[in-house]
């Protein structure tokens, strides 16, 4: 999605170069070559509508512990790394919230059918919305980051790059009063190599797709269901990318959930083994600027700006 905005950041970071280095050293020292998958303790299938009101819930079929060590890459449109969805499994992941009307819209499609998704929330909107970001992770819900502000990654400098993203985490750690999991997608799925090899020191999973929705073209529910149904016949099975920004999608939901579930399509839930720990000194970013606000180009002291004129 484009995201118009007029905001000017109260404090411009170039912290990345000088923490990459000994954040390099640190994190890959720490760091094991690979990664683990592991299923969610095995036995019997987990029933999908244990102890959910709802009778014909998709519900939750496995769920995953991803251990994100080396960051591993996720979805086959882009990395091919580990294939772990059985022939018929969903995973549903919604990106660019947390954003008012359409996340809870999201959100309460997903109750009432006892399902669990991945967000991939904006740092921005994190911090205009921390009470929607909240919401999100009461639903248990995985939240995992989209960088600051949802630039093109591609179109910046490695240390300008390194900045978005580390904002991005420590905007949401903020907003949310938690940490995060390591779970990341690029904006509009650029990934430079370098920011790749950053976020693999950083321990940081990456998520592509399997079947992008293109939901953010589309004004009509029907369409966002008919392209993820007709996508995920092709396929069998994948990685959904939808956006919980989008009016469509939002609306598109409760139906989707319900076609899911006739198809006989199983969701998997997503979950991290450890949280991601932001850095503190984007967070002390952070906290600064929300203590005195976004600030704008402007220095001029009130009394210029307003005066009593009646
Ligand atoms: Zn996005």
């Amino acid at each position: 999605m484009r995201i118009a905005t007029a905001i000017v950041l109260g404090t411009t970071l170039s912290l990345a170069a000088a923490l990459s280095a000994a954040q390099a050293q640190s994190i890959g020292a720490s760091a094991k070559a690979g990664t683990a998958l592991a299923a969610a303790p095995s036995g019997a299938p987990v029933a999908a509508t244990t102890g959910c009101a709802n009778p014909n819930a998709l519900g939750v079929a496995r769920t995953v512990e991803i251990d994100t060590t080396g960051g591993p890459g996720f979805g086959f449109e882009h990395f091919k790394q580990h294939d772990f969805l059985r022939p018929g499994e969903v995973v549903l992941t919604f990106d660019d919230g947390p954003w008012p009307v359409n996340t809870p819209a999201v959100l309460a499609a997903l109750a009432s059918h006892c399902s669990k998704a991945t967000f991939f929330p904006i740092g921005k909107h994190s911090v205009w919305h921390p009470d929607i970001l909240k919401q999100v992770a009461a639903g248990g819900h995985t939240i995992g980051n989209h960088t600051w502000s949802h630039v093109d990654l591609s179109k910046k400098s490695v240390d300008e790059a390194k900045d978005e993203i580390e904002k991005g985490i420590s905007a949401v750690r903020m907003a949310l009063g938690a940490q995060q999991a390591p779970f990341f997608r690029f904006p509009a799925l650029k990934h430079p190599p370098e920011l790749v090899a950053y976020l693999g020191e950083r321990g940081v999973a990456m998520f592509s797709t399997d079947l992008d929705s293109f939901d953010f073209t589309m004004r009509k529910p029907e369409q966002v269901i008919a392209k993820v149904m007709q996508k995920l016949k092709t396929h069998g099975k994948g990685i959904v990318l939808m956006h919980d920004f989008q009016q469509a999608t939002a609306k598109a939901l409760p139906e989707l959930l319900v076609q899911l579930k006739a198809n006989g399509y199983k969701l998997v839930h997503m979950k991290a083994k450890e949280p991601l720990q932001s850095l503190a000194a984007y967070d002390a970013v952070m906290a600064k600027d929300a203590a005195v606000g976004i600030q704008t180009v402007s220095s001029r002291p009130t009394s210029a700006v307003v005066r009593s004129v009646d």
